[in-house]
């Protein structure tokens, strides 16, 4: 890659959330291998970001490869209306098989957002085949669920600024974000907003949907596996299903395979995505009871009303099993849980630097919240010049690395962040 495409890619290409006309720098990478990305230059990067939670294994995974260039030599793609074929049979069995015994119909898509499309779509249905009007869902703020139109009602209101899309925007129940943090004492009133809310509205609400434990764009926060528990028992009391979305949170990143096992609990409906195939290719599962798929199935439209023309994309899929048969070695309970030691020891350090806000580490992910909101391109550049790729957002500074990270590489990403958080230059001053 020369300037000229970099100039191309300014004047035409989109990236996530960015200006056509004003937009931040772009680092051209060409290649990936293990946790290093490889930029145009020549320089390598440590990769602190798994590319958004999804690269668990690293990049470039010779199985994973294997996999995909195995399936490209059956097929790459073949409808999935009326056909079938083996990597999705094999995918949905390891799914079935490793997600609550409750959990047993799955419906694949293309992204983490259509998941959640997916997900409400079947709640409603749900309830229309019950012969209930209950359009309206309830959540919590500081939520994220995804960029698509169902996907960002749900999502905290001002973070996905509704404002834009006032009157178009469905108008679903937030309840205030869960306070009490994930190791701290449980307090009974955390909860209670959401209980009332649920309380006054159950007639309405088709469905609680939230992501359990970690609320990730949305903040970055780790709420009390008591809270879930609770809002668990809360749906089932008051006859409301649960979505639980573990786009992020799905896969280990927590320490638990699935954040919802922290709290103990499933839900009515789980939304997969992410590092469901490695990180390699988008992919996503939503996953349901018996019940709500038959219920859905025996209502007036006699079907799910939802078929994405790449639905169980063979790629994807071949890619997806194998991912999962390398979660299946179960080496990630020891790779997480160090990597978590790990940042623990070297972040909850920086809880001193008068920059810094607060400090959280779960799993394999750590938080470094500071009181003004990163100057973007300064601390990018900051950590590109120091050999990371770490890519925050608003006032958090974060790591979620792939499992496989060494502890030499580890510490190369928690010293920049350490320094990055002596430096007054890289923050803005105005909120
Ligand atoms: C990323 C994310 C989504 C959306 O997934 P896409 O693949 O980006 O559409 C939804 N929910 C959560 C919790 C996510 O982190």
């Amino acid at each position: 890659m020369n300037e000229d495409d970099l100039t191309f890619d300014r004047q035409h290409i989109w990236h996530p959330y960015t200006s056509m006309s004003n937009p931040l720098p772009c680092y051209p990478v060409v290649s990936a291998r293990e946790v290093m990305l490889q930029l145009a230059d020549g320089r390598q990067l440590i990769d602190g970001m798994a590319s958004w939670w999804a690269a668990i294994h690293g990049y470039n995974h010779p199985r994973l490869n294997q996999a995909i260039s195995t399936q490209m030599t059956q097929m790459s793609h073949v409808m999935f209306g009326g056909i079938t074929h083996p990597s999705a049979v094999a995918l949905c069995r390891q799914l079935v098989a490793i997600t609550p015994d409750a959990l047993q119909c799955v419906f694949l898509a293309d992204s983490g957002s259509v998941a959640i499309e997916v997900a409400m779509k079947m709640a409603l249905q749900f309830w229309q085949a019950r012969g209930e009007q209950r359009q309206r869902f309830l959540t919590l703020k500081r939520g994220y669920h995804g960029d698509t139109f169902s996907a960002m009602s749900v999502c905290d209101p001002q973070n996905a600024m509704h404002s834009l899309w006032k009157g178009y925007l469905p108008q679903h129940f937030f309840a205030p974000a869960p306070q009490c943090r994930f190791d701290a004492p449980w307090q009974q009133d955390d909860v209670t907003p959401f209980a009332r809310l649920l309380a006054q509205h159950q007639q309405e609400i088709a469905a609680v949907i939230l992501e359990p434990i970690v609320q990730g764009a949305g903040g970055m926060r780790f709420y009390n596996p008591e809270y879930l528990r609770q809002v668990k028992a809360a749906c089932d009391r008051d006859g409301v299903l649960l979505i639980a979305d573990e786009i992020a949170t799905g896969f280990g990143r927590t320490g638990k395979l699935f954040a919802c096992q922290h709290a103990k609990i499933t839900p009515d409906i789980l939304c997969l995505g992410k590092a469901l195939t490695g990180g390699t290719m988008t992919l996503s599962a939503t996953i349901t009871t018996r019940q709500v798929a038959e219920t859905i199935s025996n209502g007036a439209a006699g079907c799910f009303m939802h078929g994405p023309t790449f639905m169980a994309n063979p790629l994807a899929c071949a890619v997806a099993c194998e991912s999962l048969a390398l979660l299946q070695e179960n080496r990630w309970p020891a790779q997480v849980a160090a990597i978590e030691q790990q940042l623990r020891a070297a972040l909850m350090p920086l809880r001193a630097e008068a920059l810094v806000a607060d400090v959280r580490v779960l799993g394999a992910i750590g938080v470094v919240e500071t009181h003004c909101p990163v100057d973007m391109a300064a601390i990018q550049r900051f950590f590109v010049a120091r050999g990371v790729w770490i890519r925050p957002f608003g006032k958090l500074i974060y790591l979620m690395p792939p499992y496989i990270i060494s502890p030499d590489a580890l510490s190369r990403l928690t010293q920049a962040v350490a320094l990055a958080v002596k430096d007054a230059t890289l923050f803005l001053t105005a909120e």
